[in-house]
């Protein structure tokens, strides 16, 4: 039997190459489902070429475009954010992509983590929001949560063959970014033409710019702590800016396990889609040569600051991670749009943090609110 996969974001960075991985292994999956938000001329391209069953369209004025476009290719059509988490939930799948980016993956996620779906968990913002609520409910429904996000996907082949032996820590890895070694004053005149050029990795909009605030390392903290149910302080950042050693894990005998390839996404979703199986391919190998040295440095958490909020609100737990999400997420899309500095995204993040309620136990409902809120409360800081 071939596994059937839903990718929610199809047309995005993870979810083109996720497409691609699938196709390239049409012998052990099928292409079910495709879901994109407004590039419908890349999801109706998608549909005739690899024919899914189900597309997705959520910005609902693009409906009649997808809807007339794959007529007389019998593909169901559906729009709008509610479709997302009907078929989520519906028995059309087997395996979850959930490629989304930002808050807007959360509700379909939580909805396949309902019906004990496996998922291959690319959003991280997911279990930054409500990574409490989303693990017990894996947990209680035999959902299995399976790491896209390349530092997790490498603690996770860590721990494979180890039999639940204890974690002493984790070191994740980060390559720095384009700003490594940068101080604020330089940091506070780039652009985001700059801040999009990541030095090793092509991703989509907003995690470039998380990955050059160190942002991204932030939330990854946080995304590691649940999927691994880890106490705070046994994770550590280390910055690598060859993005060869993918992150660590280091056992209670002192002993440590790296991951190690080069920096390309396609190896995490393959093996994420293919779990737990490793499927042959002919992506490029890793050669030593061409690294003669390996290097590590401590973060810079004075200039990016970033990293030092996402960590406090970590230690702070409660609402406090949403909150944090939220208001970064507003920032980043700010940035992009040349209405904020590079270094006022951090200033706005700070102010949330401060000015909302806080709540220690929070519920899904109070997550939801606390991301409507801090949402608005952060747009009212940009002029
Ligand atoms: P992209 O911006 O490239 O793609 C995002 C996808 O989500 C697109 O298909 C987009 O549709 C869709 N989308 C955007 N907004 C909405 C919405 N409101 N409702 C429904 N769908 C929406 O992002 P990436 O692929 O880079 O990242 C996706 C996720 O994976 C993020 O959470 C990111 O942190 C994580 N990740 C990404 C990595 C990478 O290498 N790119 C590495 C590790 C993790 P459309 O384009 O049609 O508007
Ligand atoms: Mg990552």
């Amino acid at each position: 039997m071939k596994r059937r996969i839903a990718i929610f974001g199809s047309t995005g960075s993870i979810g083109t190459q996720a497409v691609d991985v699938i196709a390239n292994n049409s012998d052990i999956f099928s292409l079910e489902v495709l879901s994109a938000h407004s590039n419908a001329d890349l999801l109706i391209a998608q549909a005739k070429q690899y024919h899914p069953n189900i597309v997705i369209i959520t910005d609902e004025s693009k409906y009649e475009k997808v809807n007339s476009a794959l007529e007389n290719d019998n593909i169901k059509v559906y729009a709008g954010e509610k479709a997302l988490v009907d078929i989520a939930g519906s028995d059309t799948y087997d395996v979850l992509l959930a490629a989304i980016v930002g808050y807007a993956g959360l509700a379909s996620t939580l909805a396949a983590i309902e019906q004990g779906k496996t998922i291959a968990l690319a959003n991280k913002e997911t279990l930054v929001v409500a990574g409490d609520i989303v693990t017990a409910m894996a947990k209680e429904k035999n959902a299995l949560i399976l790491p896209v996000d390349s530092e997790h996907s490498a603690i996770f082949q860590c721990l494979v063959g180890e039999n639940n032996n204890p974690i002493e820590k984790i070191i994740l890895t980060a390559s720095g970014g384009p700003f490594l070694g940068k101080k604020p004053n330089y940091l506070i005149n780039v652009k985001k033409d700059h801040a999009l050029q990541h030095p090793n990795w092509t991703m989509g909009a907003k995690i470039s710019i998380d990955s050059a605030s160190l942002m991204n390392k932030g939330l990854e903290m946080i995304e590691a702590k649940w999927l691994f149910g880890l106490q705070n302080e046994q994770i550590e950042i280390i910055v690598h800016p060859q993005s060869v050693i993918h992150s660590m894990v280091q056992f209670e005998d002192g002993s440590m396990k790296a991951q190690m390839g080069l920096p390309d996404m396609k190896l995490p979703i393959q093996y994420a889609l293919a779990y737990p199986q490793r499927v042959k391919n002919d992506f490029k190998r890793l050669q030593f040569k061409n690294y003669p040295s390996l290097t590590f440095e401590p973060a810079d958490i004075k200039t990016f600051r970033n990293l030092a909020l996402a960590k406090d609100a970590m230690f702070k737990g409660g609402n406090s991670p949403c909150i944090l999400n939220a208001a970064n997420e507003i920032v980043v899309e700010a940035f992009i749009k040349n209405k904020i500095s590079f270094l006022e995204m951090s200033d706005i993040i700070e102010t949330c943090l401060e000015k909302l309620t806080f709540i220690e136990k929070p519920s899904l409902n109070d997550y939801i609110q606390s991301n409507r809120e801090t949402r608005d409360f952060a747009s009212s800081l940009i002029k």
